[in-house]
Formats: C-alpha cells, structure tokens, sequence
C-alpha cells in the first residue's frame, strides 16, 4: 500500500525534536516523524503515551515547548515577517488550521446549532463561502454519511453514531488537506462501531487526503493506514506497515499492547 506514495513528495506533516510538556511531565520526548503527501498513518501505543497530544499541537490546540512542527512546509510556531522569523500570529495560526479536519471522541458539535448549521458556519465565517455554497455543499455532505433527512435536526436529537457522521462531514466541509482522527469510535455504542468506521475507511481511501489516526480499532488501522507509529512514553518505538507491526513486531512492547488490545 505504502508504494502508492510517492517518495519523492515533501512532507504534508513533519515533526523535528519536537518536546512537549505539562509542568513536570515530559509528554513528548524528542519526537521526530514526517507524514507525506496522501499517507495514511496510524498512532498506536498505551493510554498516556502522547497520541492525542500529537493531534492537538497539529491543530494548534496546544503549543510545543521545544522543536519544529510543520505542516505543508509550514511551521506552526513561527512565521517569516520582512525576512525575519517572529512567533506565530492569530493569523498565521487560522490559515494553518483551515488545512486540517479534527474528529473528536466526544464530536463537539455546537449544540446550539442544527446540523446544517454545524456544516456551514466555518466555510462561510472562516472561507467567506457565500452561505448559499456552503448550503449545497453541506447537503452532499450529509447525502454523503446517509443524514440527508436529518439537515435540520439539533444534534441532542441524534444518536451518538449520528452525531460523529455529522462530525465528520462538518471536518469535511473545511476541505482539509489533513484529517486528524481521535479515538472517533471510543465514545459509541458497541453497535454503532462498525457503521462510522466503514464510512471512514471509504472516506480515506477515495480521496488524496493525509490522515492521522489515533484508534484502538485495530482492524481498522490495518485497512486504512499505509503506516502505523507505535509510541511508548512520548517515543516512537516502531514505525512501520501495517502487515508487519500487527503479525511481526519487531518491539516486546509492542507485542505485549497488541496481545492486550486484539
Ligand atoms: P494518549 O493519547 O496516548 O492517551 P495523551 O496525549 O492524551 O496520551 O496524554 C499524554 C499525557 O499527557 C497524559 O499523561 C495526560 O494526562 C497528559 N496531558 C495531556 N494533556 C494535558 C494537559 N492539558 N495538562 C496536563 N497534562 C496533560
């Protein structure tokens, strides 16, 4: 699968030394990775270990305390002013943020709004799109994940499957380069897994999009990732397809998760 990349593309995602810390925890540890143009990665590794945290410095969520994070050739932390670099602005920040889609465990729709809303209130107030084209758009894209009939409804009145199919359209509706995936199925009834999983696994392969995948879905990340990352303690310890990382790896202790999670 991994030879549908190519080699030779710059990186869509790039991390170098990259250390990232909560007060005295050392989350992150030196952390060096790049993700290309269209790949599909896979971050697994033990609760703590500092996947999520990964997700949400990409997503300018949070902000690393040393190293270089860049995305499109791009660094988050800083910008080049009249050819000097100065940290990163509000601005610099937001154009970033507009290449990348986030799907949360707990969906984080704006419960305030309806579903429709949810769709079109970045384009229009983030890409200007005129409300009309947003509509449009936002109605292929619930045609899409099979909510066409639900446009109107508040997401209190959907199920939990429901309300992560409207989250993943509404990071869709962005047109992001990078689609960032975080645990998207933990907080689901066992029964409504398979369905959200099957719409995503169509999603990542029809299209050109890079994606970052935090899951304990296995099966999943062995369908769509064309890499899997596995992280201990803030390190990757091992890093490749996903063929070998689930029937051979090569770490004790990434034999000993898979044993725990399969
Ligand atoms: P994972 O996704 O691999 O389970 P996380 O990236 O969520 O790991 O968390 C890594 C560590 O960082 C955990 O020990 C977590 O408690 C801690 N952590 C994450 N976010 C914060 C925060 N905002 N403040 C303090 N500690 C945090």
């Amino acid at each position: 699968m991994a030879a549908e990349i190519s080699a030779g593309s710059p990186p869509m995602v790039r991390f170098e030394r990259v250390v990232k810390r909560f007060g005295d925890l050392e989350v992150l540890r030196g952390l060096d990775f790049e993700v290309r143009r269209g790949e599909r990665v896979t971050l697994i590794g033990p609760s703590g270990s500092g996947k999520t945290t990964i997700l949400r410095l990409l997503m300018t969520l949070e902000r690393v305390t040393s190293g270089t994070i860049e995305v499109d050739g791009e660094c988050l932390s800083h910008v080049r002013r009249r050819g000097r670099l100065v940290p990163a602005d509000e601005r610099h920040l937001r154009r970033i943020r507009r290449k990348i889609g986030m799907v949360f465990q707990q969906f984080n729709l704006f419960a305030n709004m309806n579903v429709l809303r949810n769709l079109t209130e970045a384009p229009v107030r983030a890409l200007g799109l005129p409300r009309e084209q947003a509509e449009a758009r936002a109605r292929e894209l619930l045609e899409m994940v099979g909510l066409a009939d639900k446009a109107l409804e508040h997401p209190s009145r959907l199920s939990g499957g429901q309300q992560q199919r409207v989250a993943i359209a509404r990071a869709l509706a962005m047109e992001p380069e990078v689609l960032l995936l975080d645990e998207v199925t933990s907080a689901l009834d066992p029964e409504l897994v398979a369905g959200v999983l099957d719409l995503l696994r169509d999603i990542a392969r029809s299209g050109d999009l890079t994606v970052l995948c935090v899951t304990h879905e296995m099966r999943f990340a062995r369908d769509v990732s064309h890499r899997v990352l596995m992280f201990d303690h803030g390190r990757i310890i091992e890093d490749g397809p996903p063929e070998q990382i689930f029937s051979d790896p090569a770490h004790p202790r990434t034999r000993a998760f898979l044993q725990a999670v399969l």
